[in-house]
């Protein structure tokens, strides 16, 4: 074991980063301003009178509410979909699970007896940690949020098992790769049990949010089951949705949203969706497609965003293990993929780390951001996003944390 330092000597060191005037921010996974400027060139494409598609449309038109055929070609291997069951938005996909969830409860989907309203109760399987705004889309719609551990291979499964035979659990969150913000990559025998699971509810979905799906920090390439198949398989083909975006590959305010699933939930979410518009914005999704161009294309420019982030992952490690190894007092996430660090400090720690870090002039995800409703009950697990700050900001946000993290668990000793 390492020695923790004094409290007194922990109180000197956090004063001196104090004096240091330091204005940080780790709150959220955003893309920096280099990883922004990797897609620059897509900002001017089209361009040249450029605006019909492969199938000869006027990309500048109303219409196409599936989206373009050969972006649904383009993304057709990362969401594990033919074509004709992918669906090309605008940007966000947070906005289609909204959207699936807004249908959901005013219509129901394929398979439901009534719309998901007009059930006397209905709950989402929540595995925790998890991102926050899947929890915030449940609270605003009134949605109960039953909590699933996790563990290194996804949710754990006997709970989620047990819990889906409940009737009104009608839904469950999935980020199977590179989780936010535990970083976990669904193993194999997870994917296949989350498909050929028992349901108390007929018209149950799950929302598989592949957001991290390109995300690599490492050259290896985990590939994960292929959830659409393994239902199908399971005789369940209308379970899953899968979502998906550019937002960390290109721009995130101005990238590509899509969803994969059925050929019926595509067919009721293209229904639904054409009376919300008359068409996604396809001038984007040809600019996409000149830029990105390929596979190849795609594989070049995760390469570029890996050569930036892997860095400010390392450093956010390397210094926590710098100052908290082998003390016992904090465990960290070491991601291959993703957006996040996930630390876990002594119980009912984590909101005094971050009320310390902002008087340091580090913003922290507020504790609790990781769990329903924004409570942690145990008071432990922190968020730390390394994406947008420069690589000096990284590591001397690494230090504040690491000396906040040490002081907040010798005042709690000592208390
Ligand atoms: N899903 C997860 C798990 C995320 O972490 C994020 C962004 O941080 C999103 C979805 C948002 O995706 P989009 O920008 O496509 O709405």
């Amino acid at each position: 074991m390492t020695a923790i330092p004094a409290l007194a000597d922990l109180q000197a060191r956090y004063a001196a980063l104090q004096g240091r005037g330091l204005k940080l921010d780790m709150t959220r996974g955003k893309p920096s301003p280099e990883q922004l400027d990797l897609s620059e060139g897509l900002v001017t494409l089209p361009g040249n009178r450029d605006h019909r598609t492969e199938t000869g449309e006027d990309a500048r038109n109303y219409g196409g509410v599936q989206g373009l055929a050969e972006v649904r070609a383009l993304f057709a291997a990362v969401l594990g979909a033919p074509p004709e069951r992918i669906v090309v938005g605008n940007n966000s996909s947070l906005a289609l699970m909204h959207d699936c969830i807004a249908y959901a409860l005013l219509k129901g989907v394929p398979g439901s007896a009534r719309p998901w309203s007009k059930e006397e109760e209905i709950r989402f399987l929540c595995p925790v940690p998890g991102y926050d705004r899947h929890f915030a889309l449940c609270e605003t719609y009134g949605i109960g949020m039953v909590p699933v551990p996790m563990t290194a291979e996804g949710p754990d499964m006997d709970v989620v098992e047990r819990e889906a035979r409940d009737p009104r659990v009608r839904g469950m969150w999935a980020v199977p790769q590179y989780s936010n913000p535990g970083g976990e990559t669904y193993s194999d025998a997870t994917v296949s049990r989350l498909a050929r699971m028992e349901t108390g509810a007929p018209d149950f979905r799950l929302f598989w949010d592949n957001a991290y799906a390109l995300h690599h920090l490492t050259e290896r390439r985990p590939v994960l089951r292929n959830i659409l198949e393994a239902c199908a398989e399971a005789g369940n083909p209308d379970r899953a949705i899968v979502f998906a975006s550019t937002s960390k590959v290109t721009l995130a305010g101005a990238g590509l949203a899509m969803l994969a699933s059925s050929e019926a939930n595509v067919r009721w979410y293209l229904a639904n969706a054409g009376k919300r518009s008359i068409g996604p914005d396809k001038l984007n999704q040809l600019r996409h497609i000149r830029f990105l161009r390929d596979q190849t294309g795609i594989d070049a420019l995760m390469d570029g965003h890996r050569r930036l982030l892997a860095p400010k992952f390392r450093a956010v490690t390397e210094t926590l293990a710098r100052h908290l190894g082998g003390t016992g007092v904090a465990r960290w996430s070491e991601p291959e993929g993703g957006y996040f660090v996930l630390l876990e400090v002594p119980e009912g720690c984590a909101t005094r780390v971050v009320t310390l870090a902002a008087a340091c002039g580090l913003a922290l995800t507020p504790a609790g951001a990781t769990h329903p409703y924004g409570r942690d009950p145990q008071d432990r697990l922190l968020r730390l996003a390394p994406s947008y700050p420069k690589l000096a900001e990284v590591e001397a946000a690494a230090e504040v944390v690491a000396t906040c993290v040490l002081l907040a668990a010798e005042e709690s000793r000592e208390a």
